[in-house]
């Protein structure tokens, strides 16, 4: 699929699996089960889905996954599976590989989105997965990482993102902020503070790179927040803010965490938000 200047490819990181109770909030399990099954640690299967803008000039890639560095123990507890899909494989299909990367735009810094961006190498050493990027990120999201709540820290691990600073590829942007003609990054707040969810448009087209704020295709229906957010009801008003827009306006909302369903435009119907016309952006 094309935007303007880009062609853009969906990026498989990699799969996972989390809580489905924690990922559906207040939404009893009878009804999220139905769409998403729990296996016998109640955990439902996801994926890490990153998005690569590729145009001449520039190769854009959107969050990359988890990385290589867990513990065996968190590993197994997050159910992390590299056995089908990883951000080199994915890469190389679009065509690519990781010097390629001229800009990362990093939603925000929980370690499903950022562990990617560092790896250790044959010595042990940490190092840039990609070397040649600027790293975007929202400046008091940067904040937040660096000094995050007990409710929260178990998400931000130092050694995703301190190395970025430190060899200074990292542009601490503050507020909405546009990219280029095409490509434009909107602050939220609801899930964690500054995170920035991702417009691809041109006259055509408006694709919503929607992070964790529609992790997966059922989050469209307004009661299913993430347990895990930190502020609900700002999620709550945030969803109310940008699902009309994106009805009316017939976006596609890519969803970074479904493993089912990719990219889908979304509609209002007597039953509330409802995802139609399930999209794969390389089938278009
Ligand atoms: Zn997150």
């Amino acid at each position: 699929m094309k935007i303007g200047n880009y062609t853009l490819h969906a990026i498989q990181t990699g799969l996972f699996r989390l809580d489905g109770g924690a990922m559906f909030g207040v939404v009893p399990k009878p009804l999220w089960s139905k769409t998403n099954p729990a296996d016998d640690r109640n955990r439902i299967d996801m994926c890490m889905r990153a998005l690569l803008l590729a145009s001449e000039k520039r190769k854009i890639l959107i969050d990359n996954g988890i990385g290589y560095k867990m513990s065996q123990k968190l590993n197994d507890i997050y159910g992390v599976d590299h056995s089908e899909f990883t951000l080199e494989k994915s890469l190389a299909s679009a065509g690519y590989k990781k010097e390629d990367i001229t800009d990362v735009i990093l939603t925000h810094l929980h370690f499903d989105h950022a562990g990617g961006s560092t790896y250790l190498d044959e010595n042990g050493d940490m190092k840039l997965t990609f070397p040649n990027a600027t790293h975007y990120l929202q400046q008091k999201q940067w904040e937040w990482a660096n000094n995050p709540t007990e409710r929260d820290k178990a998400s931000f691990f130092p050694e995703n993102f301190d190395l970025i600073h430190k060899e200074k590829h990292l542009n601490l942007i503050e507020g909405d902020y546009k990219f280029d003609d095409y490509i434009q990054l909107h602050v939220i707040n609801g899930h964690t503070p500054f995170q920035q969810i991702v417009t691809v448009r041109d006259d055509n087209n408006t694709l919503l790179y929607s992070a964790d704020l529609f992790p997966m295709a059922s989050h469209v229906h307004i009661p299913y927040i993430m347990g895990y957010d930190l502020f609900p009801l700002t999620t709550l008003e945030e969803k109310k803010k940008f699902l009309p827009k994106i009805a009316d306006e017939d976006w596609l909302v890519l969803f970074e965490h479904d493993p089912y369903t990719e990219t889908a435009r979304v509609r209002k119907t007597e039953k509330g938000f409802q995802t139609i016309e399930v999209v794969e952006l390389s089938k278009r």
